[in-house]
């Protein structure tokens, strides 16, 4: 069609850059999966607990399709809030120690929909280099004056924050582990500058809830800041195994979210089922009582190995671990490389991570035993040589 000529055109830039993206279609997923027939380790699932197939995570799951059905049939404000989203916003509010927490339909619907009813037009956003693109996109949506810190850096942060004019609304955004580096924010540096200046602050504890903290609680209760912090901000769809959004935070916020932010109030509650599979994961972290510090020690262990072998693996301090390779094409032969040796390593590339920082993105998962992440540092190492 000659309208969609342009299309053409686009994609072919993107070909010539290395930097066409296609979506691959597997049987299953997790840590470690079968592809005809052969077993691969997976180190781009999210699933940093094992939760996703957990029978006890999937019984609960299906217990709650069965007493409520598929879908909850209308948006959270109409007659979509079934018993199952007030119990699990309870037990969320409960874990990160906040009065309060609401579920969206996604982490990122609850970041566009917190940001946009927090600040607007005439109001100012500090946020990390780093941040995830659903923040930049909540961001964008409320219309309000961005400014981004150089990435964990409180200084420049401050300085940022003394040249703002006074008045205005101030949101300070971080996430507590970052997405493509799994390095570490200083929380209580920028917490305390943020205070400082009077700015509200707001964490994205995406891949930190399950892992850090006590009970997988995260990095805001591991640095008792749950009293500064107003939003601790997360998901249920990385280690929690399933599917979700939330904000844990005071009463008084949630009821201006449940009034205010349209990505909340304009979609369907979530399905019973899938709420069900997250009242499922936090029960089996409960019981285990500290799943991730196993999963952060196998991290630690393995990233030494990476070092060993002269690899950058940046600040990494948690369960994901970049490897970096700089070159587009090359980080791709890499992940190519080691796909044949039986090793999924998908290659980031931008416009997800800065231009020249290519790299491959590990994440660990409980999947992956002591003797597999032995045999794929060894591998990794061969492949980047
Ligand atoms: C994955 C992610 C999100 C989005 O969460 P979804 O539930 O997958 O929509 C938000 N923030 C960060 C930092 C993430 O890594």
């Amino acid at each position: 069609m000659n309208s969609e000529k342009w299309i053409d055109e686009e994609l072919a830039h993107l070909r010539e850059k290395s930097l066409e993206r296609r979506l691959s279609v597997f049987g299953e997923a997790g840590g470690k999966i079968k592809i005809e027939g052969r077993t691969f380790l997976n180190f781009s699932s999210n699933d940093y607990l094992g939760l996703s197939r957990h029978p006890q995570v999937v019984s609960a799951s299906r217990r709650y399709l069965e007493s409520y059905g598929c879908g909850a049939t209308a948006s959270r404000l109409i007659t979509g809030t079934l018993e199952p989203h007030a119990e699990l916003e309870r037990a969320i509010a409960a874990l990160k120690g906040y009065g309060a927490s609401l579920v969206f339909g996604s982490g990122f619907l609850a970041n566009a929909g917190i940001i946009a009813s927090l600040v607007g037009r005439s109001d100012h956003v500090f946020a990390d280099k780093l941040v995830h693109a659903s923040i930049i996109d909540g961001i964008a949506l409320s219309r309000a004056n961005l400014k981004r810190f150089r990435h964990n850096d409180p200084e420049h942060l401050e300085s940022l924050l003394k040249e703002c004019p006074r008045s205005g609304r101030k949101l300070v955004v971080t996430e507590s582990v970052f997405s493509m580096d799994g390095d570490i924010a200083p929380l209580p540096e920028i917490i305390s500058v943020a205070a400082r200046y009077g700015a509200m602050t707001m964490v994205d504890e995406a891949h930190a809830t399950g892992v850090f903290g006590p009970r997988g609680s995260g990095l805001i209760r591991e640095y008792g800041l749950d009293d500064r912090v107003n939003v601790s901000m997360g998901t249920l769809s990385k280690a929690l195994g399933g599917y979700g959004g939330f904000v844990a935070c005071s009463p008084a916020l949630r009821e201006l979210l449940v009034n205010r932010a349209r990505a909340f109030i304009y979609t369907t509650g979530l399905p019973p089922a899938v709420v069900g599979s997250a009242i499922g994961a936090l029960a089996v972290i409960e019981k285990a009582g500290n799943p991730g510090a196993q999963l952060l020690g196998r991290a630690a262990v393995f990233r030494n190995r990476l070092q060993d072998a002269d690899l950058n693996v940046l600040n990494s301090q948690s369960q994901i671990i970049p490897v970096l390779i700089g070159d587009n094409a090359r980080a791709l032969a890499v992940a190519q490389r080691l796909k044949s040796e039986g090793i999924l390593a998908v290659a980031i590339r931008p416009p997800t991570v800065p231009e020249g920082t290519a790299r491959l993105r590990l994440s660990l998962t409980l999947d992956h035993s002591e003797e597999d992440l032995e045999w794929a540092a060894r591998e990794i190492a061969e492949a980047c040589r």
